[in-house]
C-alpha cells in the first residue's frame, strides 16, 4: 500500500498506485454473496474472475491495500483501466468526489439489504404462525395491551393483527414473539396448517 506522505504534486493515490489515470469513476458495488454455508463460516461467494460460477472464501481483493473485501467498489480510470477497491480505501485516497457517491451508494445498497433481510424474517414469521405449536405457545399469553387482554384476547390476536397491519418496526416485533415461540422448549408440531387461519 501506498501512504499519503510519499505523494506530492496533487497525483492521485489510485494513479500513483498504477491503477490507471485520474479522474476516477465509480461504477458500482457488487456484492456475490450467495447465502449461508457453514463450511466458509457462514459466507460463500461467486468468483467473478473467468464469469464461471465457483465457491470461494469471501470476497477478492482490494487492487488499492490487497485486503480481502467483501463489498467490491468497481471503479473505472480514465484511461479505462476497471479495478475493485473496498469503500474503506475509498475513504483513504482523500477523493470527496469520488467518496460522496459511493458512500451513497454502499448506504442504499445496506438500506436495500435491510429491506430484503426485514421482509423474509416477516414471511418466515406468517410461516411460522401456521403451525399449531406456535398457534398455541402464542394464545397461551397474554395480549401486550391491556385492555385487549382484558377482553381474553392474547398474544396470537397481537401477532396476527401486526403482521397484517402495522409498520416494518411493528411487524418486527411481532416477528420477535414468533420467534421467541418457536424457541420455547419442544417439538414444533408442523404437520398442520393452524385451523384458526
Ligand atoms: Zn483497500
Amino acid at each position: 500500500m501506498i501512504s499519503q506522505k510519499k505523494i506530492e504534486g496533487g497525483v492521485h493515490l489510485f494513479e500513483a498506485a498504477g491503477l490507471g489515470k485520474a479522474p476516477f469513476r465509480f461504477i458500482g458495488c457488487v456484492d456475490d454473496s450467495v447465502g449461508a454455508n457453514p463450511s466458509y463460516g457462514g459466507m460463500v461467494f461467486r468468483g467473478e474472475r473467468d464469469g464461471v460460477d465457483h465457491w470461494t472464501q469471501p470476497g477478492g481483493s482490494c487492487a488499492y491495500c490487497g485486503q480481502g473485501i467483501i463489498v467490491f467498489c468497481w471503479i473505472r480510470s480514465a484511461d479505462g483501466k476497471k479495478f475493485k477497491v473496498g469503500s474503506d480505501c475509498v475513504k483513504k485516497v482523500g477523493d470527496a468526489g469520488l467518496r460522496l457517491v459511493v458512500d451513497t451508494a454502499v448506504a442504499k445498497r445496506r438500506r436495500e439489504q435491510k429491506q430484503r433481510r426485514d421482509a423474509a424474517r416477516i414471511a418466515n414469521a406468517r410461516e411460522l404462525l401456521r403451525f399449531p405449536t406456535v398457534c398455541q405457545r402464542l394464545r397461551d399469553q397474554v395480549h401486550p395491551v391491556a385492555r385487549h387482554a382484558a377482553c381474553g384476547l392474547t398474544m396470537w390476536h397481537w401477532v396476527d393483527w401486526m403482521l397484517r397491519h402495522a409498520g416494518i418496526r411493528g411487524k418486527l416485533s411481532a416477528c420477535k414473539a414468533v420467534e421467541a415461540a418457536c424457541a420455547e422448549p419442544g417439538e414444533l408440531d408442523r404437520t398442520a396448517p393452524c385451523a384458526i387461519l
